[in-house]
């Protein structure tokens, strides 16, 4: 079957809110060289998309692990609820699609020579290059914190061995121990992650260690999906009561961390309190991964800036940035953005390597919170960019209604579950 390239980007728009098999590709051309650094989400998609566009086009993607474990439902692990395996997706149905799966660290990029290099001293030439590497953790924003101290004091901001140490910490904590979350300033990934993991980590210890409680300190005087969050910790967990197991404080109180005492597990807030843990989560501020800084794609704010219509960088022609690094004006930084993002950048690369137009973009998201055991809301949005290119706005959606009834509220876990399985396979299948 043959269809239009507007076609294809519309059948890759629908593709974010169902599943996709056999999407049609498009006008081919020869000999072309895509080179893709980061095999997460958004990388991960943009290879698979790119392949099925046109299977003419040599797609060679930078990944250095040989298995991606999703933040996505990582909280769930810390909820006791779910495995670390039942996260983790290797790169064998991407290999299937004919992407030349490379294990190895970018370490450079060169946009005059179109060339990336790696650590293991490879040297890839392209003709057009995505970077998709996610979030760097800037540790030294937080005084006494740091990579080594991470070990200890995880934060689980990018799941894996990290998330393995914290559940473990959280099985090993004694009844009636306090777990500090320091939640970061914005922007961040996954705006509602730090309080769904409160959630989640608040469900488990009722079960386990019910005299236990969790406490966020956050630098920031509101978050996302906050009154759906309060009705749900007010209805599960006590929220605002003396027995509360979540408390909640955020920047009105100088709450903010600013020095850990990784030895103690001892934090102070900008106030000047210092707060003691048993179990300590420090999630640092965050910019546009590191190799997406040594390439000079950055501003001066950490993040990569985009044309919204392709995710070509507006610093150096050539170069796509998508997913969590980029600065996608409009789009919050989840993985349902970085899949949908990845396909309009997919499409547009195949018809710029065509030497066509590129289509016009539609982008989709949908973010579920698990707040507890038959207790999930959402909020979904379908955007299009502004006739003005400057943002993408939202153009449809909707959200949990704070009055939603337990029905609702339960059949949501099971669109969240079915979603994971949707996505995974979306990129990895
Ligand atoms: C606790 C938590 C819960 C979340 N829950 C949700 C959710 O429910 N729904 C949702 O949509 N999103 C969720 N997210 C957000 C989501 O995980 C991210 O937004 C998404 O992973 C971003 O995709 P990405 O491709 O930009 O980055 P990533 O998925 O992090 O992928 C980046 C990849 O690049 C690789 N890489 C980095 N540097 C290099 C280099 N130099 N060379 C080669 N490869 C490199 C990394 O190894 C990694 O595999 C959650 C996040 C967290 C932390």
């Amino acid at each position: 079957m043959k269809i239009t390239r507007r076609g294809f980007i519309q059948a890759a728009g629908a593709a974010t809110a169902i599943s996709v098999a056999g999407v049609p590709y498009i006008a081919l051309g020869a000999g072309k060289k895509v080179v893709i650094v980061g095999g997460g989400t958004g990388g991960g998609t943009a290879a698979k998309y790119l392949r099925m566009a046109d299977p003419s086009i040599e797609v060679t993607l930078i990944e250095p692990n040989k298995h991606y474990y999703t933040c996505y439902l990582s909280n769930e692990v810390l909820g006791g609820s779910r495995t670390l395996d039942s996260i983790k997706f290797g790169y064998d149905g991407l290999a299937k699609h004919g992407v030349k799966v490379v294990h190895d660290t970018a370490t450079g990029i060169d946009a005059a020579a179109k060339t990336v290099t790696t650590a293991g001293g490879q040297s890839f030439s392209y003709d057009r290059c995505v970077v998709a590497p996610g979030i760097d953790l800037l540790y030294d924003k937080i005084e006494g914190y740091s990579a080594a101290a991470a070990e200890t004091i995880p934060h689980a901001w990018k799941a894996g061995p990290q998330t393995a140490t914290l559940h473990s910490q959280l099985e090993a904590m004694k009844d009636g121990g306090t777990v500090v979350i320091a939640a970061p300033p914005n922007p961040f990934r996954c705006p509602p992650g730090p309080y769904e993991r409160a959630s989640q980590i608040a469900m488990y210890l009722q079960q386990a260690k019910p005299k236990s409680k969790v406490i966020i300190l956050d630098p920031k005087p509101k978050f996302s999906k906050q009154g759906l969050f309060i009705g749900a910790w007010k209805k599960l967990y006590g929220y605002g009561t003396e027995n509360a197991m979540i408390e909640w404080h955020g920047q009105q109180e100088e709450a903010g961390v600013v020095k850990v005492d990784a030895a103690s597990k001892t934090v102070t807030t900008a106030f000047g309190d210092d707060i003691k843990a048993d179990v300590l989560n420090v999630i640092p501020p965050q910019m546009a991964g590191t190799i997406a800084v040594a390439a000079g794609l950055i501003d001066d704010k950490g993040w990569c800036p985009i044309d919204l219509a392709t995710f070509e960088s507006k610093i150096h022609a050539g170069i796509h940035v998508l997913g969590d690094a980029s600065n996608a004006i409009g789009m919050p930084k989840s993985g349902y953005a970085a899949n949908s993002q990845a396909k309009v950048c997919a499409a547009a690369i195949a018809a710029l390597l065509n030497g066509q137009e590129p289509g016009t973009p539609s982008y989709v998201n949908t973010c579920y919170s698990i707040a507890g055991k038959d207790y999930a809301f959402s909020v979904a949005n379908v955007y299009r960019l502004a006739e003005d290119g400057s943002k993408i706005v939202a153009v449809s959606g909707g959200v949990t209604p704070s009055d939603a009834s337990p029905e609702q509220l339960k059949r949501d876990v099971g669109y969240a579950h079915s979603w994971f399985n949707n996505i995974t396979n979306d990129i990895f299948g």
